[in-house]
């Protein structure tokens, strides 16, 4: 479209020039009876000069045109600093003197909108504390930064730094950076100190309580010193568990990005697993199967780890399955948990036939210390931290978790890990062996 009128308004531009001439060349011909050549010469040159001042004023048109509609950044930066910004990946403002929108790069729409150009910032921002750090930039030139949260449609926290980008024109700069996950990680951390200490410090009490009782006046009373010294004894293995389980998982998550080097039969480590657990499961009356499909190719891991890992599931299996019930493991080629369409894991299930897991509570699982029953995790021996190893020693092998259950209907665990030097396996993986 814009092309067409340009064509049209060039050929308007060169019949005015044409007519100039002709006009200039029937004056000579009139006035000074000149002959043919000369009133050709002079309609060539009076049509010339006529299209360079035409053409001159059509391109100046133009160009206001362009700087004021399309582009009203086109004369404050040139294309190279305007491809920069564009792909900025902070979100990014820039505002005229009277506070509308000159410029919002693609994070900064994700946050405002797309239709936010020549409009007032106010009209598109409704954050009263930016917007005060803005307007005391403009008034002032001093730079600022104010940290604000949104709370739809998911709660994001960002730092807000204000700026003066220039003087002539006036522009201000608003620049975005999101802290979200710096403040879920920092969160994360209190929590995670408020609940070790709470977890210790409840059978740290309980011990120091019966000390106290036993130096006291249960000092002489054999039958009650026996039954205080057996409940000091649970609670001194809570406390063991538990710091067990936290060593566990701070040298998971130091080592997570340290890729495993060994080569490990699944099979063999799954065995090895169920033959720990077996006196708990014979305790429960629970019945342990394992199948296994023939020839299963190995994984590239760490043993123990995996030990680990394999045990942990099948330790909850029988820990919140049915009593006299069954726990299932299987192993089998699988194409991943996306189902890819080739065999490039092996997959692990471990299926109980116990209360299974509330919808709501699977997502939750493999948090640190999160627990569907509390006090039910407890008189099990639980610390609140099983999974979340398990998912810390999954992540380092390239691995994923998948949860599958029904209230009433027990659970399933699988766990997939890429087969050893695997077509599908990740790039990043490949790459870091
Ligand atoms: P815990 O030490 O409490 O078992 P985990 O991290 O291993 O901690 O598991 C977290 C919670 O997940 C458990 O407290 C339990 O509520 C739930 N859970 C785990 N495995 C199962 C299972 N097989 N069946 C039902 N609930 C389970």
């Amino acid at each position: 479209m814009e092309g067409a009128a340009t064509i049209l308004k060039r050929s308007q531009s060169a019949l005015v020039a044409v007519a100039v001439g002709l006009v200039v060349a029937g004056l000579c011909l009139f006035v000074f009876s000149l002959d043919a050549t000369w009133v050709a010469a002079a309609s060539v040159v009076a049509t010339a000069v006529a299209m360079t001042l035409l053409s001159g004023r059509a391109s100046e048109k133009a160009a206001d045109v362009l700087a004021v509609d399309a582009d009203p950044t086109g004369s404050l930066f040139s294309p190279l600093a305007r491809e920069v910004f564009e792909h900025f990946p902070d979100p990014l403002m820039l505002l005229d003197s009277s506070d509308r929108v000159l410029f919002v790069n693609p994070p900064m729409r994700a946050i405002v909108g797309t239709a936010t150009e020549r409009k007032y910032v106010s009209s598109i921002l409704r954050t009263p504390n930016v917007l005060a750090a803005l307007a005391h930039t403009a008034r002032s030139g001093e730079s600022g930064s104010v940290e604000f949260t949104f709370h739809v449609p998911v709660e994001r926290t960002y730092r807000a730094y204000t700026m003066r980008a220039g003087t002539d024109p006036m522009v201000t700069a608003l620049l975005l950076h999101d802290l979200t996950a710096m403040k879920r990680n920092e969160q994360m951390r209190v929590d995670f100190v408020a609940n070790a200490s709470h977890e210790l410090r409840t059978p740290l009490a309980a011990v120091t309580g019966f000390i106290e009782t036993l130096k006291g006046h249960a000092k002489d009373d054999t039958p009650a010193r026996e039954k205080f010294l057996d409940i000091m004894s649970v609670e001194a293995g809570r406390m063991r568990r538990l710091i067990d389980d936290l060593l566990s998982l701070s040298r998971v998550e130091l080592n997570e990005h340290v890729p495993p080097s060994g080569e490990v039969a699944l099979e063999s480590v799954a065995r090895q697993a169920v033959t720990a657990l077996s006196p708990l499961a014979r305790a429960e009356n629970i019945m342990i199967e394992i199948a296994s499909a023939p020839d299963l190719p190995a994984v590239t891991g760490e043993r123990d780890e995996l030990i680990q890992l394999f045990q942990n599931l099948i330790h909850n299996a029988i820990k919140y399955g049915k009593q006299g019930g069954h726990v299932w493991v299987n192993l089998a080629l699988s194409p991943g948990p996306s189902a890819r369409g080739t065999d490039a894991f092996v997959a692990v299930s471990i299926r109980d036939d116990g209360e299974g897991i509330p919808p709501d509570a699977v997502p939750r699982l493999t948090e640190r210390f999160y627990r569907v029953d509390v006090k039910r995790s407890r008189e099990k021996g639980g610390t609140g931290l099983g999974l979340a190893i398990v998912k810390h020693i999954a992540n380092r092998h390239h691995g994923r978790l998948q949860i599958e259950s029904r209230a009433g209907e027990g659970s399933t665990f699988t766990v997939y890990l890429p087969v050893s030097r695997a077509p599908l396996l990740a790039p990043a993986a490949a790459a870091a062996k």
